[in-house]
């Protein structure tokens, strides 16, 4: 088997004497989605965070694609490249349209021109479905709109793998299965995927694993089926218990 797209070997995170991660060991093959599942306060944000070096883990190592961001040498720049993620707040720039929003960043750190940027998202706000809100701002979105479009900005800077912090849970409920139905898109276009959400239909329909983190641990990782049909765990029965 060729080596992981997402490697975690003994992750630990501390804001000062508080260990928020307390040795994480994950493994996510190319093309694999993992959602992670916990209580708040758990951890999941901080790792996700490692997971790009917008949080400096403590001790232990991160690779993406083989290489290792941990690496005090790494030109993290460049490998924040390979990396998307989109947040739970989708911090859009409110005084930029749609679609200057997708080229900006293309143009800051790919330098790619302004033709080439305008190309790309134009072909990415048509992925999410969002082509006919090119020239809109983003106060005039919904919030399902506001996050297909962070989604879009993400993808148009070519992403290895992407990242994403509960990004359904700002949402009106009737908002979430669009936003929902673009991740479902992208997994079955072969992204590589990190999802921390609460949403279980989408955990069980679209994971190729799910991972249950208490305290600062993965307590569980396993198919969807293991983890939320048939927990081992007494933390995770608890965790699932109170969802439904
Ligand atoms: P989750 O996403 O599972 O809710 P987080 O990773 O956001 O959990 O937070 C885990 C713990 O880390 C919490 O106790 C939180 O207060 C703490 N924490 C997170 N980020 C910071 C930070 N930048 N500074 C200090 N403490 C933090
Ligand atoms: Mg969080």
């Amino acid at each position: 088997m060729s080596r992981p797209e997402i490697e975690v070997r003994a992750l630990h995170k501390s804001f000062g004497a508080n260990e928020v991660l307390r040795g994480i060991d994950l493994e996510i093959g190319r093309g694999e989605v993992v959602c992670v599942i916990g209580p708040s306060g758990s951890g999941k944000s901080t790792l996700l965070r490692c997971v790009n070096l917008l949080e400096e883990p403590t001790k232990g190592q991160v690779f993406v694609g083989g290489t290792e961001l941990t690496d005090p040498d790494v030109d993290i720049d460049a490998v924040r490249r390979r990396i998307g993620m989109v947040f739970q707040q989708f911090n859009l720039f409110p005084h930029l349209t749609v679609t200057e929003n997708l080229t900006l960043p293309q143009r800051r750190v790919l330098r790619r021109d302004k033709t080439a940027a305008a190309k790309v998202a134009a072909e990415n706000l048509a992925r999410v479905g969002l082509s006919e809100k090119a020239a809109a701002y983003p106060s005039s979105l919904s919030g399902g709109q506001q996050q297909r479009v962070a989604i879009a900005r993400a993808l148009a800077m070519g992403p290895e793998v992407m990242l994403f912090d509960e990004p359904t849970s700002a949402l009106d409920p009737e908002l979430v299965g669009d936003v929902l139905a673009v991740m479902r898109m992208l997994a079955d276009e072969g992204m590589t995927m990190m999802v921390v959400t609460h949403e279980m239909t989408f955990a069980r329909e679209v994971a190729d694993r799910v991972v249950f983190m208490d305290g600062g641990v993965i307590v569980e990782d396993g198919t969807p089926e293991q983890v939320i049909g048939n927990p081992r765990h007494d933390r995770t029965r608890h965790f699932l218990s109170r969802l439904l």
